[in-house]
């Protein structure tokens, strides 16, 4: 079945689209389909960028004056398929919002959702890729029924590239009443302080586990990253232990990552964190174990302290300058 028609639920962000949105933009566009994007805010300022990414379409839903995305989006997107049919499927970025969409939009429409989605390939119709038993093994699927499939994809699953086209041309679709379903208003909203490249986005990613013995001692992985103006990942482990916040995880359940260089600080390898770093260019590992897991995948790997590996790695970019 020929792929023609694709939507994906482009998420604004100060400004400008989240890179997953530019993710999903940019593999939407190698199925030879038609690309729509939705979005909402200030939709018209997001033309050019639709457009570059290859979006020839922008439905914007328009000012949610306040509320939750959720109702009104997956609300008006249910409308545009009663208006003017239905995509050969909705690709959403996983993000808390976005999901919201995906689930209402699944009950609106009465059609299913596939999550966790990191591969989308045409087998004669799209087939999603999903990883299973922490990262080992990979379920394909497809949805049998009518369409449009709900596809919800993982970050850093497909590149962001620019495919420099036209301006997309924007088309309104309010969200209409959406009842008590759209009461919820955002009252305050908190931004996470950061210095230095986002996790997902740095080309170096220093990362440290519960080998660091202490949550002080985080202050070293914070240094090394910033010394390479990196960003600071974390281990599950030292997550939960509180030493750091969630914001920092890397691994199923937290940040997929694949920077240059991923140096991983006394962290086993379990198969959850390998599944958030292991698509890094070079991993660079620090276990007092030759044994450790990590190892099997690392391109370089020093066996030793991190309590002496790292503060002498610091000295040396210190000295580097
Ligand atoms: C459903 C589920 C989801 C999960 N999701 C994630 C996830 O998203 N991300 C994630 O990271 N984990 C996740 N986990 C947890 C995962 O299974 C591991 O428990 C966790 O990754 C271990 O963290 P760690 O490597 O820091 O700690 P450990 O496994 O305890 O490893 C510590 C390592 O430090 C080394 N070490 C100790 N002292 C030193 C020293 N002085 N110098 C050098 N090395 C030293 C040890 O040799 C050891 O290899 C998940 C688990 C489950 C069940």
């Amino acid at each position: 079945m020929a792929i023609t028609n694709i939507w994906v639920v482009a998420e604004p962000q100060s400004g400008t689209f989240t890179t997953t949105s530019l993710e999903l933009l940019s593999h939407a566009r190698t199925f030879g389909a038609t690309v729509s994007a939705i979005t909402w805010g200030d939709g018209g300022a997001l033309a050019a960028q639709a457009g570059e990414y290859g979006a020839t379409t922008l439905y914007d839903v328009g000012d949610l004056n306040g509320a939750l995305p959720g109702a009104p989006v997956a609300s008006a997107i249910a409308a545009l398929i009663a208006s003017s049919g239905a995509p050969d499927a909705v690709l959403v970025p996983t993000s808390y919002d976005a999901r919201d969409i995906a689930a209402r939009l699944s009950a609106k429409i009465d059609r299913p959702v596939l999550t966790n989605v990191t591969g989308l390939n045409d087998e004669g119709g799209l087939v999603t890729e999903h990883p299973v038993f922490g990262g080992t093994q990979t379920v394909k699927a497809r949805f049998t029924a009518e369409g449009p499939g709900i596809i919800v994809v993982r970050a850093k699953s497909f590149a962001p590239e620019s495919a420099g086209g036209a301006p997309a041309s924007v088309v309104s679709a309010p969200a209409g009443d959406v009842g008590a379903t759209g009461a919820a208003t955002i009252v305050t909203s908190h931004v996470e302080e950061r210095t230095g490249p986002k996790l997902e986005e740095a080309a170096v990613v220093v990362s440290g586990g519960r080998g660091l013995g202490e949550a002080d001692k985080f202050a070293l992985i914070v240094e090394a990253a910033k010394l390479l103006n990196g960003a600071a990942g974390a281990s599950r482990a030292i997550v939960d232990a509180g030493w750091v916040p969630y914001s920092h995880q890397v691994g199923q359940t937290g940040k997929t990552v694949k920077p240059t260089v991923y140096i991983a600080c006394g962290i086993s390898g379990a198969t959850q964190h390998m599944v958030g770093m292991k698509g890094s260019k070079n991993i660079v590992a620090i276990n007092k174990d030759p044994d450790a897991p990590i190892f099997q995948i690392a391109d370089f790997g020093i066996v030793g302290d991190v309590h002496k590996v790292l503060p002498a790695l610091i000295d040396a970019l210190k000295a580097r300058g």
